[in-house]
């Protein structure tokens, strides 16, 4: 649901009034309804490099009409997307290519609409020519993403050499309603590995015959990462803690999951995890360690309760109950750990040196672990929420809020559904070859890198 000013100004009334005094105009975000296409137009290919072919029939795949020639604006006047291989440049004077792509086709976009960049991840390039060159679809694919207008997205995708069969799965998620609230975002494919990504057989339940716990289900976020798991396929072990234990028991109730009670900083935590989603369902396959807190003080007026308490549940009991469901071995092959940290830890937040010190935290336990686990064919990720609209959000300052609210590319927070979906997306059969990677889901939040 959108909030009140979206909606006002999505009114006949309330767009003339905005456009009279000048006032931002966040679009109806295009989300994801089970049994919708992936777009609902036409797909511009551009760009000749190494992920062209792969890419063509990854989007063919996805019954996406595909043109890969500028078609006459009578025939096409909008397309739903733009994708364009940036592999093939590999020097400066090649950046070119992307002026002569997009300074026509962007006027051609339509609502919602989708701009994915591929490249080749710079440091794994043959030459420094190449890898400057690579360097640059950053800041290219970041301006383009508060160029668009009317919900539109851009995001680049950088792939290592050898693991162009990974690029799908970014791909679909990127064109598709589900990363509503993902653009200016850096997403990182490989490097390969023996476990090949799996496209699920039914797109619409990805995680179908997957068993999933979710920390912190019992309301805002969570809730809504145990629904979209649910939605799309999985049994979910919902887990809160036993104060939270009504609207625990109501949100398993509904997705048709079983509800654990447990203090993630419990010493028998991960134990009990394990036995309950073991004998209940049989074992684990995706894990989502979502429940947080914040306890905001300066550091100077900050007692150590509050600084202890922030960093065990935030990162330390995350650390612990990998490690403990590492050590046990009970993930099943294919398995997917996604943590949930926030732009409070890349930009940093006044008040909140505990907070963003766990949740910065969580981004190195991602990229720590994700390489041991690879030969495994587990994989960990991390998404980091902007401002999202929940219960957290709500009892901000209503002037404090409304500037969180609007100061994003697409001038709304993100919906507790936005997280879930990017979470969903890591979680993915064919997610394989992602590992160790944060993404962001915050509107491209203008705070931070
Ligand atoms: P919330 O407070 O609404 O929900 C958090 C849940 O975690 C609650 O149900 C709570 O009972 C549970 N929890 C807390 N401590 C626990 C413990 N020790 N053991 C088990 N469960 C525990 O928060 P939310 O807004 O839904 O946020 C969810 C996650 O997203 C958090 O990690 C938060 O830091 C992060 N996040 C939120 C936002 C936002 O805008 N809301 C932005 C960035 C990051």
């Amino acid at each position: 649901m959108a909030d009140r000013y979206t909606q006002f100004v999505n009114s006949q009334i309330g767009e003339k009034l905005a456009d009279l005094v000048g006032l931002p105009k966040p679009s109806t975000l295009r989300r994801h309804e089970p049994g919708q296409p992936l777009l609902e137009g036409p797909v511009l290919l551009g760009g000749d490099g190494r992920l062209r072919e792969v890419v063509n029939k990854a989007l063919s795949a996805a019954d996406i009409d595909v043109h890969t020639e500028l078609a006459d604006a009578e025939d096409t006047p909008r397309y739903a997307a733009l994708v364009f291989d940036a592999t093939g440049l590999t020097s400066s004077d090649q950046l070119v290519g992307l002026y002569d792509f997009f300074h026509t086709t962007i006027r051609r976009l339509g609502g919602s609409a989708r701009v994915v960049v591929l490249g080749t991840v710079p440091t794994a390039t043959d030459t420094p020519a190449e890898h400057t060159a690579q360097r640059s679809l950053e800041g290219f694919v970041r301006s383009i993403a508060k160029e668009l207008r009317a919900g539109g997205t851009a995001n680049l995708v950088e792939v290592h050499p050898g693991a162009e069969a990974g690029v799908g799965s970014p791909l679909r998620f990127l064109l598709s309603g589900r990363s509503a609230f993902v653009s200016g975002q850096r997403f990182t494919v490989g490097p390969r590995t023996e476990h090949p990504p799996v496209v699920p057989e039914d797109i619409d339940r990805p995680h179908a015959g997957k068993v999933a716990v979710v920390t912190g289900a019992a309301r805002g976020i969570g809730a809504a990462i145990a629904r979209t798991l649910a939605r799309d396929g999985a049994t979910v072990v919902c887990l809160d803690l036993p104060s939270a234990g009504d609207d625990l028991a109501r949100v398993a109730n509904d997705v048709g999951g079983t509800a654990l009670q447990v203090d993630i900083t419990a010493d028998d935590a991960a134990r009990t995890i394990i036995d309950h989603a073991t004998e209940r369902h049989g074992g684990i396959d995706i894990v989502v360690h979502n429940a947080g807190v914040t306890r905001d003080k300066t550091m100077a007026g900050m007692d150590e309760k509050r600084w202890n308490m922030v960093l065990d549940i935030n990162l330390s009991a995350i650390e612990r109950i990998n490690d403990a469901l590492l050590a046990a071995d009970v993930l099943e092959p294919g398995a997917r750990i996604v943590c949930v940290s926030s732009m409070s830890g890349i930009a940093g937040n006044r008040g909140q040196s505990n907070y963003a010190a766990s949740k910065a935290g969580v981004i190195g336990h991602v990229a720590a672990l994700g390489p041991t686990l690879a030969d495994r064919g587990i994989t960990i990720n991390a998404v980091a929420p902007g401002f999202i609209e929940t219960k957290m959000t709500d009892a901000m300052p209503v002037a404090t809020r409304e500037v969180g609210r609007r100061l994003n590319s697409l001038s709304q927070g993100g919906q507790p559904v936005d997280v879930a979906e990017t979470i969903g997306f890591f979680a993915g059969p064919d997610a394989a070859w992602l590992n160790g990677t944060t993404v962001r889901v915050c509107g491209q939040n203008l705070l931070g890198a």
